[in-house]
């Protein structure tokens, strides 16, 4: 199942980044890019 996300399901997938990941969503941003991106995504209840 991991391997549905080929760069590898720990790091940011906007930055990199293996910090305070947010996996909630399946979506595995780090929590900066989540926030960044949370609007566009329709995710406005989170902030
Ligand atoms: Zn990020």
């Amino acid at each position: 199942m991991k391997k549905l996300f080929g760069r590898g399901a720990n790091s940011c997938k906007r930055c990199g980044r293996k910090q305070a990941l947010v996996r909630k969503y399946n979506i595995y941003l780090c929590r900066q890019c989540f926030r960044e991106i949370a609007p566009d995504m329709g995710f406005k209840k989170y902030s």
